[in-house]
């Protein structure tokens, strides 16, 4: 779903300088000049169709930020923007509920705006831990993260604590107070360390004891950042946010390293790592196929590489459907792989060639051009081999489906 961000503001100039920014976080705009119209506008919709509100703390008929509470009202998140710099009117739009203020004061920090509104889309997938013993604590902090459209969890405990990590691998960061009944919060970074990296989940921990030294302890055990009560809302989500980032940015790399760029399955370096994790747990019978095209040269040299791009895409598609349970991978050019455990080689066989068949019998499709490919296999089987002796055995028998013909699996 496309959500819309209703933007409240009057000023000419930074409605332009908004409605590019909003649009760049590929988000709808709907904009009201004033409070008068943004009400007709709410009468006309539901509330859940808006991501959030962005209100200006200024507008003709709403002089004082009535504005704001209007739309926080009407339970949409509201971020305010404002060209006044007073320390006071800063403070009385923190002391509503707000997600974030931003002052108008210069360019940079419009792309401030774009981030926090591309967070609040992201943030429902993105769960956090708040530990601590005291109760009212971990409410607060649980209220501030939901302005945030944060999924949060609470634990009172160590044990507490461990159990909701285990159970939802959506939880990217931990907020954990040094007060825990019968503990620490830094024997806890410490014990929850052994089982997750820091680029699995951040952890801040938060104390209201302003010493040098339980800061060092925490980040020492494994924390990656510290947070001191009482703290003001606008450091609060700068630290939330560096860390969410921090997780989601390391997934990413990962994601990128593993993944091969042009049909979005994995690489060479993937499947090794993918495959030689299953090999250590010695299972009981294991399939290797090599999966080559067949004269693929010819078809980029018919109708050009587009298009045989266009077939090395659908073909791993294709792949995906018919080997849901099995390690996947384009091992190069155009060359895939498949490795199957616990599969009889009869089974193993009997999925290769229905996968053959398919593509076989597929169309391949591009405006007015029509292409059909073919493809062999070599498959290899085996209860104890290394994974070089069954990649050795594999190319040798799709050396053999090759020179038989194409167009089979050979095992
Ligand atoms: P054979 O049946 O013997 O396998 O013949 P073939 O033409 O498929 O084999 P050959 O090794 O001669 O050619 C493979 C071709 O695959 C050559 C290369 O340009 C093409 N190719 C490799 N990677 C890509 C790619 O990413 N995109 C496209 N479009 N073509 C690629
Ligand atoms: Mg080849
Ligand atoms: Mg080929």
């Amino acid at each position: 779903m496309r959500y819309k961000i209703l933007l409240i503001e009057q000023d000419g100039s930074s409605l332009r300088v908004l409605k590019r920014v909003i649009g760049k976080a590929n988000l709808d705009v709907v904009v009201a000049t004033s409070l008068t119209e943004a009400k007709i506008i709410f009468d006309q919709s539901t509330p859940e169709s808006f991501l959030c509100a962005v209100v200006d703390y200024y507008l003709p008929d709403a002089e004082h930020g009535e504005a704001i509470d209007f739309a926080i009202s009407s339970f949409v998140p509201v971020i305010v923007i404002t060209s006044q710099t007073d320390q006071d009117v800063r403070e009385r739009i923190l002391s509503k509920a707000v997600v974030d203020y931003i002052p108008k004061s210069n360019a940079q920090i419009f792309d401030y705006l774009s981030r926090l509104l591309t967070r609040l889309d992201k943030n429902k997938n993105v769960g956090v831990l708040v530990v601590g013993g005291n109760t009212k604590n971990r409410n607060e902090i649980s209220t501030l993260l939901g302005r945030h459209n944060f999924l949060t969890y609470q634990a009172n405990s160590t044990e507490n604590a461990l159990s909701t990590l285990q159970k939802h691998a959506h939880i990217k960061l931990m907020i954990c107070d040094q007060n825990i009944p019968a503990s620490t919060g830094v024997d806890l970074v410490a014990q929850v360390r052994r089982r997750y990296d820091k680029e699995q989940l951040s952890i801040i921990g938060a104390s209201d004891k302003n010493e040098a030294a339980l800061l060092a302890s925490f980040i020492k055990s494994g924390a990656n950042d510290y947070l001191r009560k009482p703290y003001c809302h606008e450091e609060f989500f700068c630290r939330v946010l560096q860390n969410v980032e921090y997780v989601e940015q390391i997934e990413l790399i990962k994601k990128t390293a593993n993944m091969d760029y042009l049909t979005g399955i994995g690489n060479r370096r993937h499947f090794f790592a993918q495959v030689g994790d299953i090999m250590g747990r010695k299972p009981d019978s294991m399939s290797l196929a090599l999966i080559d095209l067949d004269h693929f040269k010819s078809i980029n040299d018919t109708y050009g590489h587009d298009f045989g791009d266009l077939v090395l895409k659908e073909t791993a598609k294709l792949m995906k459907k018919h080997f849901q349970s099995a390690c996947i991978s384009r091992f190069g050019g155009e060359e895939f792989c498949v490795f199957m455990h616990g599969v009889s080689q009869q089974d193993a066989f009997q999925k290769l060639d229905d996968f053959r068949q398919a593509v076989s019998e597929r169309t391949f499709k591009r405006k007015s051009q029509r292409v059909q490919c073919t493809l062999s296999v070599g498959l290899a089987h085996t209860s104890n081999a290394k994974l070089e002796t069954l990649l050795g055995q594999a190319d040798e028998l799709l050396y053999q489906a090759k020179a038989n013909g194409r167009n089979q699996v050979v095992t």
